[in-house]
């Protein structure tokens, strides 16, 4: 059953349809692929999908879809896997996919300023020649960093460099009245006032929409050792985990855990033929010779 006015979609659609003329879709296909597609969630799609180009075409979207109490549903890869992009009640897609540019990076401070659009891929592949590269690795390729700070997004890297917690500095957001706000700057410490970064990342466009946001970037490591480990138990596997993650000192830059069942998975489907029992994936960073002494620690 839908909260807002059954001809209110109607109405904003045909506002939106004025004022973002040529962005505004309602055909069924596009629909359905801008619900879940990726889990076994039903697929809940919207009235209407807008692709924005901007911020003010993203304030514009909010401000009508407010005006007219549409549900307004930020979209970036649409790779979420708990159905954050379904329409229960109708409303709104706001697709921020074509929102590609990457604005500054700031090799010396180790920062990278861009629109929520933009891929953990693309902006590697913008920094390749740098030296540099941004870490948070959701492994999903279609992922974009707007939806990733939305999500606080993880990944096998975490270990070493941290969540979307640890990599957002600060973003540009559209707040649901349509109002503009920039959370903070590019300094590293700033004591004034509310940790608004904080309180955005995670919050899955339910407090604003991401337009924009700076990000850290890392040194790329000079040599990286990935390593495979089977064990016999999943306890024996996660105590290992728990052993190399305690010291320290040790370059853990990826760890992931598969048992038994997610090997014949894997198997399945990349046509593999890895033993099938508890297994740990791992990656070392770092200097050539701390790497050498790292794995053979972990050894
Ligand atoms: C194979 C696979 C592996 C994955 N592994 C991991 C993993 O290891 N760790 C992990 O954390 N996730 C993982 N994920 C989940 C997924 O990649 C993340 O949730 C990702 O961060 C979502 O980004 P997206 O651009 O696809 O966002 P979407 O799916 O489009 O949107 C996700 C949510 O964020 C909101 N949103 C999107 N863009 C914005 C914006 N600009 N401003 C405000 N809100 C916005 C949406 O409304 C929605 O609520 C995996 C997914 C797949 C398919």
């Amino acid at each position: 059953m839908k909260r807002f006015e059954p001809e209110a979609v109607a109405i904003a659609v045909n506002v939106l349809r004025q004022q973002l003329s040529g962005r505004v879709e309602t055909g069924a296909e596009l629909r359905r692929q801008h619900a879940n597609t990726v889990t076994w969630l039903d697929n809940q799609p919207p009235d209407a999908v807008v692709f924005a180009r901007s911020t003010s075409d993203v304030a514009t979207v909010v401000r009508i879809g407010a005006q007219y109490r549409v549900p307004v549903i930020a979209f970036g890869g649409g790779t979420s896997l708990e159905g954050q992009i379904n329409a229960p009640e109708g409303g709104i897609s706001l697709d921020l996919s074509g929102m590609t540019q990457i604005l500054e990076v700031h090799a010396e401070d180790l920062d990278a300023t861009v629109e929520a659009g933009v891929t953990r891929v693309q902006l590697n592949q913008y920094l390749r020649d740098t030296g540099l590269f941004f870490a948070v690795d959701p492994g999903a390729e279609t992922a974009t960093l707007g939806g990733m700070a939305a999500t606080r997004a993880s990944g096998t890297n975490a270990v070493r460099y941290g969540t979307m917690r640890d990599a957002v500095v600060s973003a540009t957001a559209v707040l649901a009245d349509g109002r503009i706000v920039k959370t903070g700057g590019r300094a590293r410490k700033s004591a004034a006032g509310y940790d608004l970064t904080r309180l955005l990342v995670g919050s899955e466009g339910t407090l604003g929409i991401i337009t924009e946001l700076t990000v850290r970037l890392h040194g790329q490591p000079e040599r990286v050792v990935a390593a495979v480990v089977r064990f016999p138990t999943i306890r024996q596997a996660a105590e290992t985990t728990i052993a190399a993650v305690q010291l320290g000192g040790l370059g853990l830059a990826r760890i992931e855990l598969l048992d038994a069942m997610q090997i014949e998975a894997v198997n399945a489907y990349s046509k593999m033929n890895l033993e099938r029992q508890p297994t740990l994936f791992l990656e070392f960073h770092g200097t050539s010779a701390a790497v050498d002494e790292q794995f053979a620690m972990f050894r």
